[in-house]
């Protein structure tokens, strides 16, 4: 019985990879520092999976930065812009292309699927060239068989990689990368070829856009790249990979008739109607079946019982020797080691698994199915899956009443959107284009010692709050001195807007090294959700109401949306997201209510991450969407009319999801806007029609650059060319946080000049 893992993580247990790049960014160390970090990592991650059992151990799933810029540049295909000489890419070419560099911009990032992880997006048209121009997938092979490992090779297949590239600026109109699979196939034909020369048994090819809704010229594709390969895959044994979602029936189809083909991996967490379409349409007989029951996407141990039904159940389909245990997909998207948490508590780390626990797991059930089952470790999981089940920190009975009679309600304000702006305006009396910030404001290196010397219990609440308040004070007063209409108190207490809340909810842990890649060397540690949620106590209202007492303008209240809260923790599996997400909506909305009730009238509840949740697949939009703007209103439909609820998202490209924001009923949206202007305009035009106020960010927060005044009325006044002047808000895109005072200060001044300036016209 046969034990497969996916990928693994590539930072190390203590963000080693990490470090070596930002100090290789630097200059403060030598390449060969950074590559040998990188070959100690890789080398100790094989060694973990051999000595775990592992049959089956994945190579080149490393990166110094993404594997599809790895792949962009095994294929040569570096955009013009970089001036690469041909040849071997190194790390010049290579981070110019992730990073930028002194003058040129970095290629574009885009989450991969629906992960927090992002990958560089391959530019092409149809004069790039390809040439096989990183031997790396050859070389880590031969790293590993060094080492005495014979590992699989991994691949990004060749679909997968033309259907996650965009066209390259300039290129004509109609141009599809996919039409570019007859020139990139000969690379791969000779990345494959080295591969067996170097002794390769197996090659694994990731094709995880097969979850996605393919049409049939895509899936063709798919059966022309296989078939174009097969006589240099022959003597090979070929495994391709899907993840993240369940193969639709076209796509199985597709794939099981590849002759070239020999293994066939399957997410069967995510993929929950998976298992059913491989008993109903069956499986070939001479082809190995990878079952990812181990969950890759997730920080839980699984019910290893359980898991073992299924693999029983799929061995008398597909036949003892062709089933593979394996992950769900690549363990980069969970946590790495479970040993170094020093902080969790036994009860909790028992129901838990990061990667190197879920490598154990995966074996655990392959010996389990060849008739070597480890009693004591099947027995010790299910003692803490049932501890799991039935502790009183997961379960509080009077959450679950109260998220379970919200269901079938509409929570919505009783008076539509004018009205109540109404209401509001003669409360606010703000002028025309009002002007306000996203939340935050520059995050010193003093501020951020004092909150870490608070944490650390070095100094005392007295000193804590102290040093808060003047920082509130300063941020309070630089706002009046710019003039700004609505204020905000800057969030100089908060370390990160969903960690902050989680801290303060009940249900939440948070790990000392849970630390997950979201790209190049950037991790992020999301908190983990273990039992139903509730809040203690108002978590927001000491700040802002101290805030809103040093100024006679409106303080913003500021908060973060339950679903936004959701998409950036670690989620418990052993309830449906969207009830988990109810339960932190009803905990939102007693801190809404009571920042009301203390005064506050303007009320921001930040959405950044709606958009993030989107099902892989359109048919299961319309659900998500639903629960999660059903969410939103929960929070806020118990307030006044003169309570004005603001929401804010970090993104600009709602033409697919503008009826769900519109269904949101915030009375203000503001939204990053200022790098995309045309996708917006037709957005707006709906959002004429609603009449909710909207502040499409005026000015981009994530560069230093300083915007001029006319610079920011020229976008206004395109912005006013198709939105009634009357719900206009002028705004920065984003918080400020990662900015310093010296470019903030001149950019909401040329801001707030802009919008006078505009008012005296108008
Ligand atoms: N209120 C938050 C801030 O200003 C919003 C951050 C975000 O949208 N990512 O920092
Ligand atoms: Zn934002």
């Amino acid at each position: 019985m046969a034990s497969h893992i996916v990928g693994y993580p590539r930072m190390g247990p203590k963000r080693e990879l990490k470090f070596a790049l930002e100090s290789f960014w630097d200059k403060k160390s030598s390449a060969e520092d950074l590559q040998k970090v990188a070959a100690d990592l890789r080398s100790s991650i094989w060694k973990q999976m051999a000595e775990a059992g592992i049959k089956y151990i994945p190579s080149n799933t490393f990166s110094y930065y993404d594997q599809v810029l790895d792949t962009t540049a095994m294929l040569g295909a570096v955009p013009d812009r970089y001036v690469w000489n041909g040849g071997e890419i190194g790390f010049d070419i290579y981070f110019s292309m992730a990073r930028g560099n002194a003058t040129l911009p970095a290629m574009e990032m885009t989450k991969w699927f629906d992960t927090n992880y992002h990958f560089i997006v391959p530019e092409l048209g149809p004069n790039t060239k390809f040439s096989y121009a990183s031997h790396k997938a050859v070389s880590e092979y031969k790293e590993a068989k060094a080492l005495g490992i014979d590992t699989v090779p991994v691949l990004v297949g060749p679909v997968s990689y033309l259907l996650l590239s965009k066209p390259a600026k300039g290129v004509e109109k109609g141009f599809v990368p996919l039409s570019l699979l007859d020139k990139i196939l000969p690379v791969y034909t000779e990345v494959i070829a080295e591969l067996k020369a170097a002794g390769a048994k197996w090659i694994q090819f990731d094709e995880p856009t097969l979850v996605k809704d393919l049409d049939s010229h895509q899936l063709q594709a798919f059966t022309h790249a296989y078939s174009a390969l097969e006589s240099s895959l022959s003597g090979l044994n070929v495994l391709i990979e899907t993840y993240f979602a369940d193969v639709p029936a076209a796509a199985y189809k597709t794939i099981t008739s590849l002759k070239a083909v020999t293994g066939l991996g399957f997410d069967l967490i995510r993929g929950e109607k998976t298992l059913d379409l491989i008993k109903s349409a069956g499986f070939p007989a001479n082809k190995y079946l990878f079952a990812g029951v181990v969950d890759g996407r997730n920080i839980w141990a699984i019910d290893l019982a359980s898991s073992l039904g299924t693999l029983k159940e799929l061995e008398t389909i597909v036949g003892k020797d062709k089933l593979v245990v394996s992950t769900s997909c690549s363990l980069q998207h969970t946590a790495v080691d479970l040993v170094n948490e020093t902080k969790l508590d036994d009860e909790i780390k028992s129901w838990l698994a990061f990667a190197a626990q879920k490598v154990v797991e995966v074996n655990a059930l392959a010996k389990a199915l060849a008739g070597h089952k480890d009693e004591a470790f099947f027995t010790a999981n299910a003692a803490a899956q049932a501890s799991r089940k039935s502790s009183p920190r997961v379960n509080n009975a009077e959450v679950q009443k109260a998220a379970a009679a919200l269901k079938g309600s509409d929570h919505r304000r009783v008076t539509n959107v004018s009205s109540r702006l109404e209401a509001q305006q003669k409360k606010l009396n703000l002028p025309l284009l009002p002007t306000t910030t996203i939340g935050s404001f520059p995050q010193t290196i003093e501020l951020r010692r004092l909150r870490r010397e608070y944490k650390a219990n070095k100094i005392s609440e007295e000193v804590y709050v102290k040093g808060i308040k003047e920082e509130i004070a300063q941020v309070v007063k630089l706002q009046e001195e710019l003039d700004i209409d609505v204020l905000v108190h800057g969030e100089p207490e908060r370390n990160d807007m969903v960690e902050y809340f989680g801290e303060q909810l009940s249900g939440f842990a948070f790990t000392v090294n849970g630390w997950v890649q979201s790209y190049g060397s950037r991790c992020v540690k999301p908190p983990i959700i273990y039992g139903d949620v509730s809040r203690p106590k108002a978590m927001t209202v000491f700040w802002s109401s101290m805030a809103q007492s040093m100024t006679s303008r409106p303080m913003k209240g500021m908060l973060t949306g339950p679903v936004t809260i959701l998409n950036w923790s670690f989620v418990r599996n052993d309830q449906p997201r969207f009830e988990t997400c109810y339960q932190i909506a009803l905990a939102i909305k007693d801190e809404v209510e009571d920042l009301e009730a203390a005064g506050i009238t303007v009320i921001q509840i930040d959405e950044a991450a709606l958009r993030e949740g989107l099902p892989l697949r359109k048919s299961e939009e319309a659900f998500y969407l639903d629960w999660a703007v059903h969410s939103f209103r929960i929070t806020n439909c118990g307030v006044k009319d003169t309570t004005q609820i603001h929401t804010h998202m970090c993104y600009s490209n709602f033409n697919d999801i503008i009826h769900s924001i519109i269904d949101m009923d915030a009375d203000v949206i503001t939204i990053e806007n200022s790098r995309s202007d045309e996708k917006l305009l037709s957005v707006f035009r709906e959002g004429v029609k609603y009449g909710a106020g909207i502040g499409p960010g005026v000015y981009d927060i994530h560069s230093p650059r300083i915007p001029s005044t006319e610079e920011i009325s020229d976008r206004i006044k395109k912005m006013l060319a198709v939105l009634e002047t009357n719900i206009l808000w002028v705004n920065p895109d984003c918080g400020l946080k990662t900015r310093k005072y010296a470019e903030v200060k001149p950019a909401l001044s040329a801001m707030v000049a802009a919008a006078k300036q505009l008012r005296a016209e108008l």
